[in-house]
């Protein structure tokens, strides 16, 4: 039977009222009775698609509905999703022994339709026992039947990172520790640069390496043509000799193609680009050419980089068999900590490395953080702090502390702050939910008025 009592949340300031244990839920005037009814799945604050959203354990019903439960174990009794600038999504899942689990479950410019999956899974898990991840992951990732996809894989991801959070603050311990351990004490991250024009990427890696970090990342060009003039190809040459001038050879740099360059541009710029020896060059192409991987590879010696477009381990199979040499899994995307170790291990098999994408928020760099502590063959760490993305809001605006994420030599140190490593600040959190955000990628086109890539 489900204890979580009949506490008002605190979207009754926003017109929500609900006595869950009553099984009444009332909501803008409409009132939903009676045992067998669907739970309070969505709960919008008032009229602004942006307001925080809520859905709560429904009333007991004589047996559980779903697997097995105990009134001795905790039981997830509220879970509510947050859109907080510049482009994010917070998850919160609370249970009914007041311990609270952080997620970021968001595609970036598509975070509506994933706050929409995250109502329908919470239907599923309002209720359950928190501790049963490997088993709410698998109900969550197939039980729906049609499965895959960024919104669905994201969703799952930020209630993932969530459970795991809860799981570790119940032990009083790091998330990693209940993952197998540490095997190293610090995580080496790279700082990202903008800019176009030579002297602008010279500050910019300057400013970097001057802020203690050991890497960079960069695009390697802007919109590209289909098949590249002598110029553009020239551009992407300078981008690469510039940063490696100022890194020296005792410093690394990636080089991002952003899905922006074609197969055949790519073939010509990988053999051009070897003698700067970036450390990577990500995402040569497009996720949609695979088949174009086993050439890429063959055509310099740059270390192929992939994956924050690819959700599960059976999608990194092929682009490892093709010979990547890294991959770069989005906890926030790709299923969340429980798949992106799963993602780790199975490159392992193939010799590559794990460098976790992460543009994202404070909690999404914690979780990453907790497998990058226990994998044994971690990379490297991106991380948002300074990005161009963030415009208006940043990384450490929605932390308590922000020790978990003071760089040191370009490193984040191991601590044992239990659960996810990060206090959120939840007033913060809730404050940036009533400015929310309509974050969209621009829409490139090239010179003829077709689209281009972003
Ligand atoms: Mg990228």
């Amino acid at each position: 039977m489900w204890r979580g009592g009949g506490r008002l949340c605190s979207g009754a300031a926003f017109g929500y009222r609900g006595d869950v244990g009553g099984q009444e839920v009332a909501h803008k005037g409409r009132r939903m009775r009676g045992r067998g009814e669907r739970p309070a799945r969505a709960v919008r604050s008032g009229s602004s698609a942006r307001a925080t959203r809520h859905v709560r354990a429904p009333p007991a019903a004589g047996d559980p509905p779903h697997g097995e439960r105990t009134d001795r174990s905790m039981k997830i009794s509220r879970i509510e999703t947050f859109l907080a600038p510049p482009r994010w999504m917070f998850v919160r899942v609370e249970t009914d022994e007041g311990v609270v689990g952080w997620g970021e479950p968001v595609v970036e410019g598509r975070a509506e339709p994933v706050r929409a999956a995250v109502e329908v899974l919470a239907e599923y898990l309002l209720g359950q026992d928190p501790a049963r991840i490997e088993d709410h992951w698998q109900v969550m990732t197939k039980g729906g039947f049609y499965r895959g996809g960024p919104v669905l894989s994201s969703a799952v991801a930020g209630l993932d990172q969530a459970l795991w959070d809860i799981k570790g603050k119940r032990h009083g311990v790091p998330v990693h520790q209940l993952l197998g351990g540490p095997v190293r004490e610090k995580i080496r991250a790279y700082a990202w640069v903008g800019g176009d024009e030579p002297q602008a990427i010279r500050d910019a890696v300057t400013a970097q390496t001057e802020a203690g970090f050991t890497a960079v990342k960069m695009n390697g060009c802007g919109r590209m043509t289909p098949v590249a003039t002598r110029a553009e190809v020239r551009a992407c040459l300078l981008r690469a000799e510039t940063a490696r001038e100022v890194l020296g050879d005792e410093r690394d740099f990636g080089l991002d193609f952003h899905g922006r360059v074609s197969p055949a541009n790519a073939r010509r710029l990988l053999p051009l680009l070897a003698e700067y020896a970036p450390m990577f060059v990500e995402e040569p192409v497009l996720c949609d050419y695979p088949h174009a991987l086993p050439d890429l590879v063959n055509a310099s010696s740059i270390p192929l980089a992939l994956g924050e477009r690819l959700f599960t381990r059976q999608e990194f199979l092929v682009p490892l068999q093709s010979g990547v040499a890294i991959v770069q899994p989005d906890i926030s995307h790709a299923g969340g900590i429980s798949e992106l170790r799963r993602i780790a291990a199975l490159a392992e098999a193939y010799g590559a490395q794990l460098a976790p994408h992460c543009p994202l928020g404070p909690v999404a760099l914690a979780a990453s953080l907790q497998v990058a502590f226990t994998t044994p063959n971690f990379l490297i760490q991106e991380q948002s702090i300074g990005i161009h993305y963030n415009q208006g809001a940043e990384l450490l605006d929605y932390v308590a502390d922000p020790e978990p994420f003071r760089f040191h030599g370009g490193s984040l140190l191991r601590t044992e702050r239990p659960g996810l490593g990060v206090e959120v600040d939840e007033g913060a959190v809730r404050a940036a939910d009533r400015r929310g955000h309509a974050w969209r990628n621009p829409v490139w086109r090239h010179e003829d008025g077709a689209f281009a890539e972003w």
